[in-house]
């Protein structure tokens, strides 16, 4: 199908993007990589009457750091995350779960912040974000703002961000000493989306105990959530075998997990406890390095 008719913007700077945003209010759109919101304009999910391009606004795609936090701009590739030797160095589990999303198409043209604004319940960057306790940096004609990544994904395609904001910038802190992270997914075998994804982050303290514990899932529900009773029952513990079953087993507690004809509610509880094991179990071996 062809999309409606809509007009087409290209601003060359964030604050030319943000007043196109104020000018038109609803009736407009950022389009960065195009993945997500094409097809959905294509297929007249979706109508807009003003696109506004933000693919050419250079100052919104890199990658450094400013004091030690890992700056990572929004409309960076998936492909310039996972390739990236700075990712890799400070945060691999960010480059990890990029080079986990769709295919090399996929990962040349998606970007950090689209996938992170459409929220989409099948994402990967969402899980690791929540586990990476990662912050988002939005900007209006208001200014600028600082989201958490856990108030940022509010429901099924539906996250924090304010009429007239753009995502510019995901701020991460770098991890401490003896910390291991691992994201691990099963994929929807036709697009590569999670069915789950879990990411997992485990700072051991000199005896060997759990000391911090974040857990990311993405793809059980209708928002990527963090497990926090697993994460409470593994904190101060010894992540032996048995331990990290129990905690596991948690994963799922008070969630409404989706069912769909790739896997049921029941089968997805069950495979976001195995994959939450698998994860935490491999975040522990790379923190003992
Ligand atoms: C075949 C296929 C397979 C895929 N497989 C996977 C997968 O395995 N895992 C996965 O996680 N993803 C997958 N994706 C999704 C893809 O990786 C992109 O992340 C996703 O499409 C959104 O990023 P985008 O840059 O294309 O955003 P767009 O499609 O351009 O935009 C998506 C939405 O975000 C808004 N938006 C974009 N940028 C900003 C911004 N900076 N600030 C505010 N709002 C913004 C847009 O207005 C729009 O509403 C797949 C996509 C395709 C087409």
């Amino acid at each position: 199908m062809i999309p409606a008719a809509f007009e087409y913007y290209t601003p060359r700077s964030v604050n030319e993007a943000v007043a196109l945003l104020d000018q038109h209010g609803d009736d407009a759109k950022i389009l960065a990589g195009g993945h997500s919101l094409l097809p959905a304009l294509r297929l007249r999910l979706s109508s807009v009457g003003h696109l506004i391009d933000i693919g050419r606004i250079a100052d919104l795609a890199y990658i450094k750091e400013d004091q030690g936090t890992l700056c990572i701009g929004a409309r960076t590739s998936h492909y310039q995350v996972e390739s990236s030797s700075v990712v890799r160095q400070k945060c691999p589990l960010l480059a990890e779960c990029a080079g986990n999303i769709g295919d090399v198409q996929v990962r040349n043209r998606g970007t950090l912040g689209g996938s992170l604004a459409h929220a989409d319940p099948a994402a990967d960057y969402p899980a690791a974000i929540l586990a990476l306790d990662a912050e988002i940096q939005a900007v209006s004609s208001g200014g600028k703002r600082t989201i958490k990544a856990e108030d940022f994904f509010v429901d099924m395609l539906t996250t924090a961000l304010r009429a007239g904001e753009i995502i510019t910038e995901v701020r991460i802190t770098p991890s401490a000493a003896k910390t291991g992270s691992a994201y691990l997914k099963v994929p929807q075998p036709a697009s590569g989306f999670a069915v789950v994804g879990v990411a997992a982050v485990v700072t051991l303290d000199a005896s060997g105990k759990c000391a911090a514990v974040r857990v990311g899932v993405t793809g059980a529900a209708a928002k990527a959530f963090r497990a926090k009773d697993t994460e409470a029952a593994l904190t101060g513990k010894v992540p032996d075998e048995k331990t990290l079953t129990q905690a596991a087993a948690q994963s799922t507690n008070g969630v409404d997990a989706n069912g769909d004809i790739f896997a049921s509610a029941e089968y997805r509880t069950h495979l976001v406890a195995v994959y939450t094991k698998r994860a935490l179990a491999k975040a522990v071996e790379r923190a003992k390095g």
